[in-house]
């Protein structure tokens, strides 16, 4: 394995002492803060009217919010369809008719809520209540999104409610794909996207189709598979992106690397060029789909179609059926033809899941449910909290003792966690008060399948006293035991990991998973990746390095120039692209 360490710097913790300080003076007690904001809270009713709830103080606002209202109870998946829950609708069922779009929440909703125009008004905001109440936790983020970028979203949304599902021009199509021919000059095409893999793996290869989506011209529907039945609500307004039952072609295990109906195997098998003019090849002359397979395979990104004159061929097909098990929005910003949109949509360019994650992804009342109620007994009140995601892969198993050892290092290195102390010490207040961390709480959100870390590191918390006095508490909120793939409920639990562990203000993340650069991702939040050892070795010598970007890896890189297949290293010649510190020859976007 080639775990790059030598372009991995060690942020200084310096960067996160100054924005923790702009969250919260030091010596300012919760409590004063509760009392003061009380007293003041008419006069900001009065200045701020209804914005107060999106302030630059999560856990105060949806605290106080949450003390003064009853605990939400949550509903069972709903069966009907609103916008909430359309993730929910079972793949047999027929889209019914939607009535998600509201006026009066339309004007109710304010732009703070709105995330700065990256989410439509258009919602009845009880229907999904985490697209606007989910952000609130968090701080508020750091990329301004490019108007550009709201605009062409809102586009989207009209095109997608055209060509949806329901809709004459999606029977339409189905028609022309069910007849066995594509066709000419059609007004809607489709890209339909098939699962593959783990809850993380899929969030980044649904937000990396939609990426595609939006720069080719296509709708995005997705096979909701029932392991993953009504965890996300529906992102689009006044339509539905859950691919219906009765799709001609909803077989996911029928479609693989081998297929006829693949790109790269249409290409061998001269069903499709491209070394001739595409304008000369009449889109009606075409099979009805083609199937792009973008995995990771033999280190490299398979269906090499990251360049202009695939895609210019890929184009004419009105229907594209994508699976994949990677994160391949980077490839996509090596696609010449892709270059300048995507300049304009994504200014930072270490933004793009960032921002179309926090567009897409939004659990359904269930399970946010979950999230909240965990949220708000744990986690909104204390003064700094801290993620640790621990997730140890099958293929390089890592012993507990040295996982942990090394997540220890970790802390210890980047001063994540106070020093303990001896339970000896006089614990008189001026002792506490010279730690200059009296009262000051530390939350620990530990997500791994196995109860371990969270026992020992608990306990450690449990039996000594920290030196400078504050305290710290530790959470975990399940222990899996097992990956379980097929289960619904499983997933759940892991979606609601994924957003508590992106509430934290630091997260320090397993190498390699997807699950953590999700949550990251959402956060904004630079981590702190534990790398994994080398192959031959059982432990790593470096425990953590900080992560130059909040975007994702992607695993395995394109090869640049289809054609042409030269096998350049493209992080040498973009200047927007690094090897990801966790994976030597994977793919990650950032700014310099
Ligand atoms: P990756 O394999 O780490 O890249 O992440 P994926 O999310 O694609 O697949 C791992 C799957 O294992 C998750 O989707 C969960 O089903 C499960 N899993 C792994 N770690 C955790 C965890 O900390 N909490 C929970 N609840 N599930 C986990």
């Amino acid at each position: 394995m080639d775990v790059k360490r030598s372009r991995s710097p060690r942020a200084p913790a310096e960067d996160d002492k100054k924005r923790a300080g702009g969250w919260r003076s030091s010596g300012v007690r919760p409590e004063m803060v509760l009392v003061g904001f009380l007293l003041t809270l008419p006069l900001l009713f009065l200045v701020f009217g209804g914005r107060w709830g999106s302030s630059s103080f999560p856990s105060s606002s949806s605290s106080s919010s949450a003390t003064s209202s009853p605990p939400v109870v949550s509903k069972p998946v709903a069966r009907h369809v609103d916008a909430g829950d359309r993730g929910a609708t079972p793949q047999g069922q027929k889209p019914v008719a939607l009535k998600n779009v509201s006026a009066s929440t339309a004007t109710s909703v304010s732009q703070d809520k709105l995330l700065g125009g990256l989410l439509s008004a258009a919602f009845d905001e009880s229907s999904c209540q985490s697209r606007y109440k989910s952000n609130l936790y968090r701080k508020p983020s750091p990329f301004p999104l490019s108007p550009y970028l709201a605009q062409k979203l809102r586009k989207y949304e009209a095109y997608h409610k055209k060509c949806g599902p329901g809709t004459k021009r999606y029977r339409r199509a189905v028609k022309q794909l069910k007849a066995g021919r594509n066709a000419d000059n059609s007004e809607c095409k489709y890209v339909v996207w098939f699962p593959c893999n783990g809850l993380g793996n899929r969030m980044l290869t649904i937000a990396s189709t939609f990426l595609y989506a939006l720069l080719t011209d296509r709708v995005l529907l997705m096979h909701v598979s029932a392991e993953q039945e009504g965890l996300f609500c529906e992102p689009f307004p006044g339509s539905s992106w859950v691919l219906p039952g009765n799709f001609p072609q909803n077989n996911p295990h029928k479609l693989h690397i081998g297929a006829p109906e693949s790109y790269a195997n249409m290409l061998k098998s001269n069903v499709v060029r491209n070394d001739v003019d595409p304008s000369s090849v009449p889109a009606s002359s075409l099979p009805a789909y083609v199937y792009l397979h973008v995995e990771q395979f033999q280190l490299k990104l398979s269906d090499n179609v990251f360049c202009d004159e695939d895609q210019v061929m890929l184009g004419k097909f009105n229907w594209m059926i994508l699976k994949s098990d990677s994160y391949f929005a980077p490839a996509l910003f090596l696609t010449p033809m892709f270059e300048a949109e995507l300049a304009k949509m994504f200014p930072q360019k270490e933004a793009v899941f960032h921002h179309l994650g926090r567009y897409l992804f939004h659990p359904t009342n269930r399970v946010w449910g979950i999230i909240r109620r965990y949220y708000e007994a744990y986690l909104a009140r204390v003064d700094e909290k801290i993620g640790f995601q621990i997730r140890i892969f099958p293929e390089k198993p890592i012993k507990f003792e040295n996982m942990y050892d090394q997540l220890m290092r970790c802390v210890r290195e980047q001063r994540l966690l106070p020093e303990l102390g001896t339970a000896e010490l006089p614990t008189t207040n001026a002792t506490a008060d010279a730690g200059n961390g009296n009262g000051k709480v530390r939350a620990v959100l530990i997500a791994s399948l196995y109860s371990g870390y969270y026992e020992k590191i608990r306990g450690m918390y449990y039996e000594s006293p920290t030196k400078n006095g504050e305290i710290v508490a530790v959470f975990q909120p399940s222990h899996e035991e097992q990956q379980q793939y097929t289960s619904n409920e499983h997933n759940q639990k892991a979606l609601a990991e994924i957003y508590l562990l992106s509430y934290c203000d630091k997260i320090t993340m397993s190498a390699w998973s997807t699950f953590g650069y999700v949550a990251y991702s959402f956060a904004g939040v630079k981590p702190w990746i534990l790398l994994r050892p080398d192959w031959n070795r059982e432990t790593s010598d470096v425990a953590c390095v900080r992560s130059t970007s909040v975007e994702p890896c992607l695993h395995s890189s394109p090869i640049l120039g289809c054609r042409a297949k030269r096998d350049v290293d493209v992080a040498a010649v973009k200047p927007y692209v690094r090897h990801c510190e966790d994976v030597g020859f994977g793919l990650k976007l950032f700014d310099s």
